[in-house]
C-alpha cells in the first residue's frame, strides 16, 4: 500500500530508465543499474510517488508528452517525462550546465564560457522542470531535486506556490568563494539555492565552502550550529544545510564480486599479466579526472625505479563521453599520445606492454572482474564530487590483498583518507612514489587499510545515504545525526588542512 500523504517526487536532468515498446505495443520503463536509482527505487514504491526527468533525445526514447506520464505498473510509481528543444539542450544542458557550472565548481573557471544567453535558458528549463513537479505534487510530499542542472527548480516551485517540502542535493563539490564569485549570476544562483528547504552537500569540506559563499553573499542571513547538518535563516525562512556522502550498493557489488562468472574472468586477467601487479584506472572521458598526469606519474615511476619495469601494468579503462565537445575530443588524442609515448618507449615486443588502454563502455562482469583483478587502484581526479569507482573497487576488493591511491581532491578522500594511499594529483613524482610504495607494502598493511575502508562503505551504503538526507529533512532534533567515523574527524583531519 502507497501512503496517500507522503509521497516522494524525485526530480532530476535525466530519467534514468530507458524505455522500450512490450508485446502489446505499450512503452514499458526499465531502471538503469545506476546507485541512485536502485537506492530510490525501495522508497519509491514504499511511498509512492513520481520521477520527473527529460528521458533524453536518443530514437530509442518514446515521445511522451509531460501530460502522458509512463506508468511502471511493475514499479509501483509514475515516471513523468519533460522534454527539451534541441535550442535547450544546448543552451541550458550542453551550455550552463556543462560550459559554467561543471568546470567553475571543479575550479576550472578557465574553461568556462560565461554566455548570458546560457543563463536566460537554465531559469526557463528550471521553470519547466518545476512546473512539472508543481503539477505533480501536493501538501505533504517531499520533492527532492537532484544537481547542478536543477538548483533554480525551488525558486521556481515558490512562485507556484507549492506547498510541498523540497530538498536539494548537489553530485558535484561546491567551489570555495574565491572561484564561486566570479560566476556573474553568483547572488541569484545562491538566493535559489536558499529557497530549498534542506541543501545536501557531498562533504563537509563543500558545506563549509558554500556557507561562506551565503556569508560573503546574503547579508541577512544567520547561521547556526555546528556539525553535519546547520540551520540558516534567511529572510524570515528557515534552510537546512548539510552534508551526505552518496555512496554504492555495497552488498550488491560485494556479491557480484564473489561470482563465479567475476571469479574466471578476473582469472583470466591474471593469466594474461603473468607475475605482474595490475594497475586500474577507470574514468569517465573528462578532464576533471586528471587522466594525463596519470599517465605521465606512470612514465614517471617507469623512468625513475626501472626494477618496477615488467613487473607492473596499468589498465587504464576510458569511458566515451560527451564527445561532442572539442575539449572532450582534444583530451581524448592527448590521452592516446600519452598512451602511446609510454608504450613506445618501454615495451618489450612479444612481451610486456605497460599501458592496456581501454576506450569504451564495460559491461558489468567485466567492470567487476576489473576491479576484482586489480593490485593497486589508482583514483586521481583533479576534483571529484565524490568517485564511486573508489568505493566499488573497495568493495569488489574481497580477498582485501589490494591498495587504494586515492586523490586528495576526491570527496571519497574525506571518508577513506586514513586507510588510502592519499596523493596530490598534480604532484607527477609524489604520484610515482605512491605507486611504488604501495607495489612494496606487506601483505599485513595493505590487508588493514582495506578492510577499514570496506567496513566504513559497506555502513554507510548507499541505502544509509538516502535514509539520512530524508530524515534530515524531516526531524526536529538535528543533533541526531551521526556520520561515518572519518567524516566526524574530517575537519580536522591532516588531509582538510590542504584544501
Ligand atoms: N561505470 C560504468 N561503465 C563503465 C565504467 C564505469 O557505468 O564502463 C560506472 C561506475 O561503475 C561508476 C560510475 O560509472 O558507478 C562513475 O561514477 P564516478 O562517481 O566515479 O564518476 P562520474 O562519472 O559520475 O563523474
Amino acid at each position: 500500500m502507497t501512503k496517500q500523504h507522503e509521497r516522494l517526487i524525485v526530480v532530476s536532468n535525466r530519467l534514468p530508465f530507458s524505455f522500450r515498446r512490450d508485446d502489446s505495443g505499450k512503452w514499458r520503463a526499465e531502471a538503469s543499474g545506476g546507485g541512485l536509482v536502485t537506492a530510490l527505487l525501495p522508497v519509491l514504491r514504499h511511498r509512492g510517488g513520481i520521477w520527473i526527468g527529460w528521458p533524453g533525445t536518443s530514437e530509442d526514447v518514446p515521445d511522451i508528452s509531460p501530460e502522458l506520464p509512463v506508468a511502471g505498473e511493475d514499479t509501483g510509481f509514475t515516471l513523468q517525462a519533460v522534454s527539451l528543444t534541441a535550442e535547450e539542450v544546448r543552451n541550458f544542458y550542453e551550455g550552463f550546465s556543462n560550459e559554467v557550472i561543471w568546470p567553475l565548481f571543479h575550479d576550472m573557471q578557465l574553461l568556462c564560457n560565461f554566455d548570458p544567453a546560457y543563463w536566460r535558458t537554465y531559469r526557463e528549463v528550471n521553470r519547466k522542470f518545476a512546473r512539472a513537479a508543481h503539477k505533480a505534487s501536493r501538501a505533504g510530499d517531499f520533492i527532492w531535486v537532484h544537481d547542478y542542472h536543477l538548483m533554480n527548480v525551488a525558486l521556481e516551485l515558490r512562485r507556484l506556490g507549492t506547498k510541498a517540502r523540497i530538498g536539494f542535493f548537489l553530485h558535484i563539490p561546491f567551489p570555495p568563494p574565491d572561484i564561486y564569485l566570479k560566476l556573474p549570476w553568483r547572488m541569484a544562483l545562491i538566493d535559489a539555492l536558499l529557497q530549498f528547504d534542506l541543501v545536501g552537500f557531498q562533504t563537509a569540506h563543500d558545506r563549509r565552502n558554500f556557507l561562506q559563499c551565503v556569508r560573503a553573499l546574503v547579508k541577512d542571513a544567520e547561521i547556526d550550529g555546528r556539525g553535519q547538518i546547520v540551520q540558516a535563516s534567511v529572510g524570515g525562512r528557515e534552510v537546512r544545510i548539510g552534508n551526505f556522502p552518496i555512496s554504492i550498493d555495497y552488498n550488491a557489488f560485494m556479491r557480484q564480486a564473489a561470482s563465479p562468472e567475476v571469479a574466471a574472468r578476473a582469472k583470466e586477467l591474471h593469466r594474461m599479466l603473468p607475475n605482474r601487479n595490475v594497475i586500474l584506472g577507470i574514468d569517465r572521458l573528462d578532464y576533471t579526472k586528471g587522466i594525463p598526469l596519470r599517465l605521465q606519474a606512470f612514465q614517471d615511476l617507469l623512468t625513475r625505479y626501472p626494477d618496477l619495469r615488467e613487473r607492473v601494468s596499468l589498465i587504464q579503462v576510458v569511458v566515451p563521453s560527451r564527445e561532442d565537445i572539442a575539449q572532450y575530443r582534444d583530451l581524448k588524442t592527448e590521452i592516446e599520445q600519452l598512451v602511446g609515448r609510454i608504450n613506445g618507449t618501454f615495451v618489450q615486443p612479444g612481451g610486456w606492454v605497460p599501458v592496456w588502454y581501454v576506450y569504451r563502455s564495460l559491461s558489468r562482469v567485466d567492470l567487476i572482474a576489473y576491479y576484482r583483478a586489480a593490485d593497486i587502484g589508482l583514483i586521481t581526479p583533479l576534483k571529484d564530487g565524490m568517485n564511486l569507482v573508489a568505493k566499488e573497487y573497495c568493495a569488489c576488493s574481497i580477498e582485501e590483498d589490494c591498495t587504494l591511491i586515492l586523490s586528495e581532491f576526491a570527496g571519497a578522500a574525506m571518508q577513506l583518507g586514513r586507510s588510502a594511499l592519499l596523493v596530490n594529483p598534480y604532484d607527477i613524482e609524489g604520484v610515482a612514489d605512491a605507486i611504488h610504495r604501495a607495489f612494496h607494502m606487506d601483505k599485513a598493511e595493505r590487508q588493514a587499510r582495506m578492510r577499514r575502508m570496506r567496513r566504513s562503505i559497506r555502513e554507510y551504503d548507499v541505502f544509509w545515504w538516502v535514509d539520512s538526507f530524508l530524515r534530515a529533512a524531516i526531524t526536529k532534533d538535528l543533533r541526531a545525526f551521526p556520520l561515518p567515523e572519518n567524516h566526524v574527524a574530517d575537519e580536522s583531519a591532516d588531509h582538510a588542512l590542504l584544501f
